[in-house]
């Protein structure tokens, strides 16, 4: 077996499932957990809802397990546990809280899962659906760069199914379709080049939260909007994209295209290039993995080209947006420089948030971190997460500094 066995596009096709389909939402109440249960909602007796979870906004997910009819919803942080239990009564649906019932709700039969935590966070949950050799659809970008190797060890050794959900990554293995990875010459993650693409290193340095989040043509969490911003966001994809699609980082590109039409591109080595275009919303590579292997229909916009006109590119500019270049030096380094680099950029991305640095020093942290501390090769989740905790209170440590 390769690694990428665990991909849809390395194994047979299975048959599709007689509905309704069990599915559970890690991260319901976020931006993709709220598509998700759009597509849901157009057809809700082809699924049936097994668990919901989210962090903090307990009356937010007891609203969406009461319209869903859940059989479990999960509250992350345990402070929420009454709240939840409260908005929950009379229902029939179980309250869950805390990290462990996160795992809980992961070992729940379930024949399609969506991983949307945002972060590290969510490590944890889907390595133990891997491990149950579930069917994984991956939002969470965070924890396949700080446990990749892992993840993909995990979904192989136990027969899991990882459908990438991420739109290039979605782009990707929809290229990948009837191809053969072995025959692909160079994999080009598209990107938009984010709210900052045209501005001066100067202008960035004055940066607000609220010019970060605000990106031109996808709506996204705040934290993924930032490091949008940034430009980290494709340096994540890269380490992504080398764990989901072994061609060699050398063969994986960066292309700015400001449209976001293209959404990554496949060139095989006859030089045939294949490309996935949509229009920029997340609910068609959601739908993609939700339906897959088989197609569902969207009330997404279709794709107008004559009225958008042109699709442009560009190179990316290192100088003015470093994070790509040290993402691609992370995992080349490997070891636990690719954890680190995450729970760097997961704490200088809040603090940017909360207005404790500058923009600029969002970078200037990661690679501060990434210089300082070198610890041995991650063999085990407990590694990780050993690490991504180092890490962070390195990460804070810096920002007290930039105070
Ligand atoms: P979001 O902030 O909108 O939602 C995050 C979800 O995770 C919420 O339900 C929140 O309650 C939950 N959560 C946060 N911290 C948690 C914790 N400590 N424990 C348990 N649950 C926690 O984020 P999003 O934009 O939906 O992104 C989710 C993931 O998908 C991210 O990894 C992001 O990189 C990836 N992604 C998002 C988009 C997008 O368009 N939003 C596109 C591609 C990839
Ligand atoms: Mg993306």
């Amino acid at each position: 077996m390769t690694r990428h066995d665990t991909l849809p596009a390395g194994k047979a096709v299975p048959p599709p499932l007689a509905p309704p389909r069990s599915i559970s939402i890690f991260g319901a109440t976020g931006s993709v957990g709220t598509s998700t249960l759009d597509l849901v909602r157009l057809d809700p007796s082809a699924y049936r809802i097994v668990a919901l979870t989210a962090h903090s906004d307990a009356a937010g997910l007891a609203r969406l397990a009461r319209e869903f009819s859940a059989e479990v919803a999960v509250i992350g942080d345990p402070a929420k546990h009454e709240c939840l239990a409260h908005a929950l009564e009379g229902s029939g649906i179980q309250a869950w809280s805390g990290p462990q019932a996160l795992l809980d709700a992961a070992d729940l039969d379930a024949d399609w899962t969506m991983a949307a935590i945002v972060g590290c966070a969510g490590l944890a949950p889907i390595m133990r659906s891997l491990l149950r050799g579930r069917t994984v659809a991956l939002a969470n970008k965070e924890a396949l760069v700080s446990a990749g190797a892992l993840m993909i060890e995990a979904a192989r050794s136990s027969g899991a199914t990882l459908l990438p959900v991420d739109s290039e990554h979605n782009a990707i293995f929809q290229c990948l379709a009837g191809g053969s990875i072995d025959q692909v010459e160079t994999i080009t993650l598209t990107a938009s080049g984010g709210p900052f693409r045209t501005w001066t290193t100067e202008q960035m340095r004055a940066a607000r939260p609220d010019q970060a989040v605000a990106h031109p043509n996808w709506s996204m969490g705040a934290k993924i909007s930032v490091d949008s911003a940034t430009m980290f966001n494709k340096g994540l994809e890269l380490i992504e994209a080398h764990h989901l699609f072994p061609v060699g980082l050398d063969a994986i590109r960066i292309l700015v295209h400001p449209q976001s039409v293209i959404h990554s591109m496949v060139e095989y080595r006859d030089r045939s290039t294949l490309a996935q275009l949509g229009s920029p919303d997340m609910k068609i590579p959601i739908a993609s993995a939700l339906a897959w292997p088989q197609r569902i229909a969207t009330q997404c916009l279709p794709l107008d080209l004559a009225t958008i006109g042109q699709l442009t590119f560009e190179p990316l500019d290192n100088d003015r947006f470093p994070g790509p270049g040290i993402c691609r030096a992370a995992i080349a380094a490997g070891g636990g420089a690719p954890a680190i680099l995450n729970a760097a950029n997961e704490i200088a991305v809040a603090a940017f948030l909360g207005g404790q640095i500058g923009f600029l020093d969002i970078a200037a942290i990661v690679s501060q971190v990434l210089a300082g501390y070198s610890p041995p090769a991650p063999q085990s989740l407990q590694d990780v997460l050993a690490i991504d905790s180092e890490a962070r209170a390195i990460a804070a440590a810096a920002v007290g500094t930039k105070d």
